[in-house]
């Protein structure tokens, strides 16, 4: 397939707004900003063996390349608009590219996300998505906003991916498959975000593990965080993982990657209104901590001993 075509075939997937004045074919992409918005701008890049695993299908690449950077959106509080790709393959292969664009436009569909543009190059796998959506800038969640005294929530369960991927890599993928649905078709919480916007809240996603992220929101906002152990929510499918001790299973919570939930602070008067509003969302949202005024973050087991853990999370230049 010559580049011409592949660009064509891409193009027949794309989502249609009336705000893509002009979009894939010229030089630049033109696009329409509605007054009073600032645009949120986020890109991310999968690398193959690095951030999937060599084995994942095209579909669900293409699902997961914009899902992050969807997930990156709902930690703004933005609404999500339009998408750039830029993808290096190694070849030019109809079969692999048609089932990206349907991972891909999958989401895209169900976000209203256009595609206006992207480059195409020839290369190891990677796939760079670019989002950009809206928000009010005095509405959007900062990862400065977090106060001494407020409470520490995430959404969703926590280890589910990291326990896909401990699946996978032990080649007892088939008896975990909600795990690796986790890991390689995140759902990015974006009605999350939004919703939190009516909070003066923190947030940030968790996509390199719980203590990592919670770490750069800790020193955006200069202050500590407290997390309980106990408190961590954990799905079913986690808890029934055969051969997984109490131990391994918190690790796997505390510094495994890829869950893209919503790691947040509310003021504690809040507390109320978020858990009503996350039912209304239908789900799951859990207090699991609360910001603290010395500068260091710290895990407490059910005794209120600190629990260190061998690993703080997933560094990709480590
Ligand atoms: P240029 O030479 O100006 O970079 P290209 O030939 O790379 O243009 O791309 C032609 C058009 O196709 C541009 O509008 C570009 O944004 C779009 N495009 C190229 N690759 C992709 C892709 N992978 N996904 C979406 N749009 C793409
Ligand atoms: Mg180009």
């Amino acid at each position: 397939m010559s580049e011409f075509a592949l660009i064509e075939r891409i193009k027949r997937h794309a989502v249609a707004r009336d705000d893509v004045l002009l979009g894939i074919g010229d030089d630049a992409a033109l696009l329409a900003v509605p007054a009073g918005m600032c645009l949120a701008v986020s890109v991310d890049t999968l690398i193959a063996g690095r951030h999937f695993p060599l084995a994942t299908s095209a579909v669900d690449v293409g699902y997961k390349s914009l899902a992050v950077n969807l997930s990156d959106l709902a930690a703004m509080g933005a609404e999500p608009a339009w998408a750039t790709l830029s993808l290096s393959l190694p070849s030019f292969d109809s079969t692999w590219l048609d089932q990206f664009c349907a991972g891909f436009s999958e989401l895209a569909r169900e976000f209203n996300v256009a595609l206006v543009g992207g480059d195409t190059v020839r290369g190891p796998l990677s796939i760079t998505v670019g989002i950009q959506g809206f928000v009010d800038p005095k509405r959007a969640l900062l990862r400065s906003r977090a106060q001494v005294g407020d409470l520490l929530w995430v959404s969703g369960t926590l280890g589910d991916a990291a326990l896909g991927l401990k699946a996978l890599k032990a080649k007892a993928g088939d008896q975990h498959l909600s795990l690796l649905q986790r890991l390689n078709r995140p759902t990015p919480r974006v009605a999350a975000g939004l919703f939190l916007r009516d909070f003066s809240v923190a947030a940030i996603d968790v996509s390199d593990g719980l203590l990592a992220d919670l770490t750069h929101l800790a020193r955006r906002s200069q202050v500590g965080a407290r997390v309980y152990l106990n408190q961590l929510p954990t799905s079913a499918f986690a808890r029934s993982y055969v051969g997984l001790d109490d131990y391994q299973l918190r690790l796997h919570q505390l510094s495994g990657g890829d869950d893209y939930e919503l790691l947040f602070t509310s003021h504690r008067s809040s507390r109320a209104e978020i858990e009503a509003g996350f039912v209304d969302l239908g789900l799951q949202v859990t207090v699991i901590g609360e910001i603290t005024a010395d500068p260091t973050v710290e895990v407490l087991d059910a005794d209120g001993r600190r629990f260190i853990p061998a690993l703080r999370g997933f560094d990709h230049f480590a």
